[in-house]
């Protein structure tokens, strides 16, 4: 050793040991005594774009005699150059590692969508892994306060004694490439690495790690950079599917549980009773930990965890930072409000949420990658950022995912007693939430108009392991006293306060009501969505990473009471684990009658039971002294039997009624269905398949691209859906699609390269072409001709603007910021088949319109109307009421001047009907069916800022062109399974897409 090497050393061992920041802490370096894998390490050095993208925890691979290492399978070292492993490639090796170490285990935590496996691997000392039982035992006490009656001292020797759990999910995003290999080399070290930094970790902690979440999408990311291996100097395919359903939106599932991942996830997270969950993506530059985050933080989680996120996060730069290694930063512009992401599984149940933005090339190669300003700026969460240009490898990548993971297992196992403390702590406070800040419970009362819709809101909270409770009586609850505000001007208030009527003091529910309990230990994911939100429009928070409302009751148009009355809980209740709506035939008869409450399941019925003939009243009717709705169904041609099995099935409750009613009905059939989607984006139509799916609403599912090859749509369809399209939806993408004017084609489609791509969605040669004029023509005839096309949001303004439509326009607004939100819409028109089943007022999605205004003149754009128009009169004589006059003739009295309302058309004129070849007639008129609430009423949920824009404004109108529709929504009725309560505005078009017309008024001659 040389006098310079001998002061390097010295130089890196102080480094090594100030980066560990506690004498007593093991340094993060490898053990002396261990062989090196030196090939593998070689290679490591190799794919390593600068010294400064590693660190002494992954710059080296220990060697071991008996267990594999990831080149096993992989062929060379993770993160190597052009290798990315299918997810059965991942489990493959996970396998070799459960053989070869007792350190190791392999769990199947169930299957994908399309039928693929999902695992957790388990990693601790072999001790650990033999007595996880009796260790699951322990925190199963810990996550359950109850269980030990809340004793603290109990809960201290449980924490004495229980090994936590560390639960890392990896590329639930598919493009974001690099976590696999990463994980499988983590693996590796953590059953094989004797250096006591990593041997603490082993020790101390198991490490559970689902190496791929969006297994569908991993295999078809794998499969297209096969092809771009294969086809190296032709552009490759976006990844337009990921996992069967939806894209990037798989991470923002897990509130309402709908996909797969997320079930498969929270069942593993909570069936571990695991006290981290810490997701991998890339996105930023070099390792974004956002753990900490940005404000808003979310309201409901505890503050001892919001504690945790900044010891976590800033221990977490600090290490990275003593390394060396640029670019490691943790606040961001990352808002911690919306509890969708799969990381926030743990936030809501006790745990820790974490969440790495790693950086990554989409795929395997290295490339030199060049920054934004904002990216590299310094500021001061980020002091020392990532360089302007780098030449950037997955090697890099998983240096960095690898490194930051390590980091964070050894803080965390050094502070395991604390984390487990709180991990109970929580818990406990989780319990004993009725009494310190409430409420007692949510209680969903026995006589929802919409017991189907209750049960599926139930069963969400149910997927989220929450228990529900049934009253086995009536009870009655105090309602809180809300506080006046004292209003401005008060003294000519007292007219108005003498009408008010005084505020009930109670409120009674009826036996068989369902009680949400607080005092149970995942009362917080239940407050969270059950509660109200609200983000004032002056947060310094700007711009909102996601959704800012999504109250579960509001969007499932169920009712949900807040109960902070605590006898509640003394109310004599059993605990239910099958919900399901009671439904089935009821009376004597041969025709039978469904009332119509906008469930859902009445669509499934219909499509069921094809060969009924079922009609709906157009009329509310009563009948064998019961009452039914507008829409309600009329069956005759149908077994009792069968209506029987398939209404309890459904929950739907079925009257037999002695002689069909005498009241107006047309038929409800069973339509064939044309769901559209483009090759722009797939991610938000995904949640319109889902919904489909689930409601067993079959349709064929084509492309823009496909609609020009049909000779007669109206032949095969009746109606064609054409759901939001998300990303890169102009009206001229929707028609032009990617550019075909240079580059090559971008198949979709299976080949030898790819045989996953194609899944069981769409397949085509060229992804890039669109609708087309040929296309658009061929829609423009579909609906011309009788069929029935349904937008909404941003395929609604493309209906508006190539034409498929007349009378309706949107606006851009000025101020209006409505960020995912849940609103206020009132019924307009209760005689159109769309709104069968609705009430007055429907909680409805928003996120920022588009505003819609109506026009009775064909090609005028709808006038821009905020608020009711009031002319004020001219300067002149008299008081502000008074006319004016002119001297020297006498007054004349102006027409009145016709009035509307801001939904509707203004009227026609004398002077645009001289002449007036472009009045639209009545009947071809839009007929508004719901429209958003006033501007004070238009907030439910979230941000709605500059509401005055967009309120009063038609939010689903039914346009008729030619002899058939276009049925244009403002709102998304269908999205992310959290707005069912809308579903039936879409299954209503469906169901009735013959008869939309039925109850239309024209009042106009
Ligand atoms: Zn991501």
């Amino acid at each position: 050793m040389t006098r310079l090497k001998r002061i390097l050393a010295v130089f890196l061992f102080l480094l090594a040991t100030s980066a560990a920041g506690l004498a007593d802490e093991a340094a993060p370096a490898r053990d002396p005594k261990q062989p090196v894998d030196a090939a593998y390490t070689e290679k490591i050095h190799k794919y390593t774009t600068q010294p400064y993208f590693t660190s002494p925890l992954v710059d080296y691979l220990p060697a071991s005699k008996t267990v594999p290492t990831p080149e096993a399978v992989l062929g060379d070292v993770a993160g190597a150059p052009g290798i990315l492993p299918y997810a059965e490639e991942v489990y493959k090796y996970m396998r070799l590692l459960e053989k070869a170490s007792p350190r190791v285990k392999v769990f199947s935590i169930g299957t994908t969508e399309e039928g693929r496996e999902m695992i957790a691997v388990a990693i601790s000392s072999e001790e650990n892994l033999k007595s996880l039982e009796e260790n699951r035992a322990r925190l199963a006490k810990l996550a359950d306060p109850r269980t030990i009656k809340l004793d603290d001292a109990e809960a201290d020797k449980l924490v004495a004694q229980a090994v936590p759990i560390y639960y890392i999910t990896g590329t639930i995003h598919s493009p974001e490439t690099g976590a696999p290999t990463a994980l499988m080399e983590l693996a590796y070290r953590l059953a094989v690495d004797e250096s006591p930094y990593i041997k603490e970790i082993r020790d101390g902690t198991i490490t559970l790690i689902t190496p791929v979440v969006e297994v569908d999408g991993r295999d078809r990311m794998v499969d297209l950079y096969k092809w771009h291996l294969a086809h190296p100097k032709d552009f490759y395919p976006p990844l337009i599917y990921w996992g069967k359903y939806v894209a990037h939106d798989n991470n923002r599932d897990a509130m309402g549980v709908t996909l797969k991942l997320t079930e498969n996830v929270l069942k593993t997270y909570v069936g571990w009773k695991a006290q981290v969950l810490h997701d991998l993506h890339e996105s930023v530059p070099y390792l974004y930990d956002n753990t900490i985050g940005d404000g808003p933080y979310n309201a409901w989680v505890d503050p001892i965890l919001t504690d945790e996120w900044q010891m976590i996060g800033s221990r977490n730069v600090a290490d990275m930072t003593k390394f060396g290694m640029p670019g490691v930063f943790t606040h961001g512009d990352f808002d911690t409000w919306s509890p969708g992401y799969l990381m926030f599984i743990a936030a809501m149940h006790n745990g820790i949420s974490r969440l790495y933005e790693t950086f990554g090339n989409g795929g395997a190669d290295t490339q030199e990658r060049t920054l934004d300003p904002e990216e590299y700026s310094r500021t001061w969460w980020r002091q020392n950022p990532p360089l302007p240009k780098v030449m950037w490898s997955q090697r890099d990548n998983n240096n960095y995912e690898q490194t930051g993971l390590l980091t964070s297992l050894h803080y965390f196992n050094e502070n395991k007693r604390l984390f487990l403390k709180n991990f109970y702590l929580k818990a406990k406070r989780s319990v004993m939430k009725p009494s310190a800040e409430g409420p007692a419970a949510y209680v969903l009362p026995a006589d929802e108009t919409r017991p189907g819709l209750q049960a599926e809101l139930l069963r969400v909270l149910q997927k989220q392991a929450v228990e529900i409770s049934r009253s086995k009586s009536a009870f009655t609850v105090a309602l809180p006293v809300k506080k006046e505000k004292p209003k401005k001007g008060a003294k000519d208030n007292k007219e108005s306060d003498k009408e008010k009527k005084p505020e009930p003091t109670s409120r009674d529910f009826p036996a068989g009501s369902y009680i949400v309990r607080m005092d149970q230990p995942y009362a917080r994911i239940a407050d969270a969505l059950l509660d109200h939100q609200y983000w004032s429009p002056d947060d310094p928070q700007k711009t909102p990473y996601d959704d800012t409302g999504w109250t579960f009751g509001e969007l499932f148009g169920v009712q949900v009471a807040r109960v902070t009355d605590l006898k509640v809980l003394d109310v004599a209740m059993e605990r239910v684990t099958d919900i399901h709506a009671p439904g089935g035939v009821k009376g004597d008869g041969a025709v039978f009658a469904i009332n119509n409450t906008a469930e859902p399941a009445l669509a499934t019925l219909r499509f069921k039971m094809k060969e009924a003939n079922v009609e709906a009243a157009e009329e509310p009717f009563e009948s064998g002294g019961k009452k039914f709705t507008r829409g309600s169904f009329v069956i005759r041609n149908a077994g009792r039997a069968d209506l029987d099995r398939a209404a309890a099935d459904l929950g739907l409750q079925a009257v037999a009624l002695g002689s069909a009613p005498s009241v107006k009905t047309h038929p409800v059939r069973a339509a064939r269905v044309a769901f559209v989607h483009t090759w722009l984006s797939t991610q938000t139509e995904g949640w319109w398949r889902l919904a489909l799916d689930d409601l067993k609403i079959p349709y064929d599912y084509i492309s823009t691209q496909a609609i020009a090859k049909f000779d007669d749509l109206n032949a095969k369809y009746d109606v064609i859906l054409f759901p939001p399209v998300g990303f890169f939806s102009s009206p001229t993408a929707i028609i032009n699609g990617m550019p075909t004017a240079w580059g090559n084609p971008l198949p979709w489609k299976n080949t030898p390269e790819t045989p996953n791509l194609v899944g069981k969605n769409d397949s085509t040669d060229d992804m890039r072409p669109g609708l087309g004029w040929d296309g658009l023509a061929k829609l423009q005839a579909f609906v011309e001709k009788g069929g029935v096309l349904l937008t909404a949001t941003d395929t609604s303004r493309f209906a508006m603007e190539a034409g498929l439509i007349t009378g309706v326009s949107t606006h851009a607004s000025e101020r209006m910021k409505i960020v995912g939100s849940v609103v206020g819409t009132r019924l307009v028109d209760g005689a159109s088949p769309i709104a069968y089943g609705y009430d007055e007022k429907v909680p409805a999605y928003c996120d920022n319109g588009p505003i819609f205004s109506l026009s009775s003149i064909a090609g005028a754009r709808g006038r821009r109307r905020l608020g009711n128009d009031s002319h004020s009169r001219p300067t002149g004589r008299g008081t502000v009421d008074d006319p004016d006059f002119t001297v020297g003739r006498p007054g004349v009295e102006a027409p009145e001047e016709p009035t509307s309302e801001i939904w509707e058309a203004p009227p026609v004129t004398d002077e645009q009907r001289r002449n007036g070849f472009r009045v639209i007639p009545p009947a071809g008129r839009a007929r508004v069916i719901f429209r958003y609430a006033d501007q004070k009423d238009l907030l439910i949920s979230g941000l709605v800022e500059g509401g005055n824009e967009i309120a009063q404004h038609p939010a689903v109108v039914d346009v008729p062109s030619g002899k058939g529709h276009v049925v244009l929504f403002s709102i998304n009725p269908v999205y992310r399974g959290e707005t069912r309560g809308t579903y039936s505005m879409v299954l209503n078009t469906i169901l009735n897409f013959d008869s939309l017309d039925a109850g239309r008024k024209d009042a106009d001659k």
